[in-house]
């Protein structure tokens, strides 16, 4: 059985969407759950308490905008104290940004990795400073099929993806001997408020209907179905429940099979 049980753990994003699977998942699990998101802290708390109720157990929320360096220092710094510490760290925040690549302003440019990536980068970092304290992290990178593929439109989204491969495996690394794991997990399409908002956008920009940008999504995957929240939140518990290293490092894809073709 997957357990988390004692474990404190938190996800970015875990507010809304893939986050949101991913923290039910955990609290399900027997963790002590953390999630932090945008654009309040009256959401997150709200986003929280639902959590709670689906999951009979006490979950956490806050607002962190993990993009701020001295915010997320500040945060996690705060949450020691009051935790004492932290196991499981899942960074699932991120944004999309479709544009075509020549016109991709710098500003879109930062701002998306400001978030996917950096944010990513220095939430690790504080949790493995706390992590190596305690001799035990688990920490779950969500990628997606675009860490290994690309696609047209998604420039900084892509880079960012396949960035974070890296990171995670640098995170193995140097986790290793401190019994810290870091592992990636990539989603296919999931149908969340992150790709319902690419939809009208793609329709408009690829001059086709909605129905078929609908299709486009699903069209090689081995089953034409999308990916679940739920699917995505298994493969994430699978790994930070894990009782050693040995997995660590590892990326797993959760496509159905998209990334095949
Ligand atoms: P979503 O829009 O439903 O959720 C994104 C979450 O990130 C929200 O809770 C939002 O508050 C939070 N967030 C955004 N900026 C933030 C910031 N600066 N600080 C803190 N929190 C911030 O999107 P989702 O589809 O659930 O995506 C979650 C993750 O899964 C992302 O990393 C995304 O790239 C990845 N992913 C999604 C899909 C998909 O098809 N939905 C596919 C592959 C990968």
């Amino acid at each position: 059985m997957m357990t988390v049980t004692g474990k404190v753990a938190i996800v970015t994003g875990g507010t809304s969407g893939i986050g949101k699977g991913i923290a039910v998942a955990l609290a399900n699990a027997g963790g002590k759950v953390i999630v932090v998101g945008l654009p309040t802290e009256e959401i997150c708390v709200q986003a929280a308490k639902d959590i709670s109720l689906e999951c009979g157990v006490e979950v956490i929320g806050h607002k962190l905008d993990i993009s701020n360096e001295q915010e997320v220092i500040a945060f996690i710094t705060q949450m020691e104290k009051e935790h004492g510490q932290i196991d499981i760290l899942v960074n699932n925040a991120g944004i999309q940004i479709i544009e075509k690549f020549e016109d991709f302003t710098s500003e879109k440019w930062h701002s998306l990795l400001n978030i996917n990536l950096h944010g990513s980068f220095y939430m690790s970092r504080e949790c493995f400073k706390i992590m190596k304290k305690n001799s035990f992290g688990r920490v779950v990178n969500i990628g997606s099929v675009h860490s290994f593929l690309a696609s047209t439109d998604k420039a900084a989204y892509v880079a960012g993806k396949h960035a974070v491969v890296g990171l995670t495996r640098t995170i193995a690394i140097e986790g290793g001997p401190h019994n810290i794991s870091c592992n990636l997990v990539a989603p296919g399409f999931v149908l969340t408020p992150l790709v319902e908002k690419q939809i009208p956008e793609r329709a408009k920009l690829e001059n086709i209907s909605e129905a078929e940008v609908l299709r486009s999504m699903t069209q090689n995957t081995i089953d034409g179905e999308f990916t679940t929240v739920e699917e995505v939140a298994e493969a994430v518990l699978f790994f930070a429940s894990a009782k050693s290293n040995a997995y660590s490092g590892q990326d797993l894809i959760v496509s159905h099979g998209w990334n095949m073709r």
